[in-house]
């Protein structure tokens, strides 16, 4: 798909999607999750979902591996870990084309950098430089869970990332599940923040288990 055709589709969406058939965040057992991309796309359509995307940490295995990018429900992606400010940050890439030389270099180079906390703490890339990359590779860049991040004001760093190239942040996801830490920003919040700098809302389960969260 186009860059531009899936600006269009990620705009579409509606709160309810992400509450009932759009689900743009899971992983696979490529990086930390339980499930293998084929059993995701089994339980997806299973249960009727209209778009998926299997986000693993630092790695597109999931697509290189298998031939599920041939589902007209897979959306390709992939999460980065990024550091900025003292923030640990996750920045999605929507779209990315698969055989992209630019992203090659950010990738995990084995199973532990993708899966393991500890060792994706050294790892850690600017923001700035892997917004720009997926970009090149015909991606769009989203900020994850943004209120995982502790920062005085979500709204100075959004701002920063944005110049940065940002275009989306993810809005729907489950707040009070996600990393059992404590939150100080609330939905209603990152939703008043994409609307006022007009960023694509996107959302997801963030599954990690042997089930998709729906
Ligand atoms: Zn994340
Ligand atoms: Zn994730």
């Amino acid at each position: 798909m186009f860059r531009e055709d899936l600006k269009k589709l990620l705009q579409s969406f509606r709160e309810e999607d992400f509450y009932k058939n759009v689900d743009l965040h899971i992983h696979s057992y490529e990086s930390d999750g339980s499930l293998s991309p084929v059993e995701i796309v089994k339980q997806a359509k299973e249960r009727g979902l209209k778009y998926i995307s299997i986000t693993d940490h630092n790695t597109i295995e999931a697509y290189l591996s298998t031939n599920i990018l041939k589902e007209d429900i897979v959306i390709p992606a992939v999460e980065f870990d990024c550091f900025y400010k003292g923030n640990l940050l996750h920045i999605l890439g929507y779209g990315i084309d698969i055989d992209s030389e630019v992203l090659k270099p950010l990738y995990a180079k084995n199973k532990a950098e993708r899966s393991r906390n500890i060792v994706r703490l050294f790892h850690l890339r600017k923001p700035e430089e892997v917004i720009e990359k997926i970009k090149e590779a015909g991606g769009i860049p989203v900020w994850a869970h943004p209120a995982c991040c502790w920062t005085l004001s979500l709204e100075e760093m959004l701002l920063d990332l944005k110049v940065r190239g940002l275009e989306g942040i993810e809005v729907y996801y489950p707040y009070n599940g996600l990393r059992g830490i404590l939150k100080f920003y609330s939905k209603e919040h990152i939703n008043e923040l994409a609307d006022k700098y007009d960023l694509i809302k996107t959302g997801g389960t963030d599954s990690h288990g042997k089930k998709l969260l729906f």
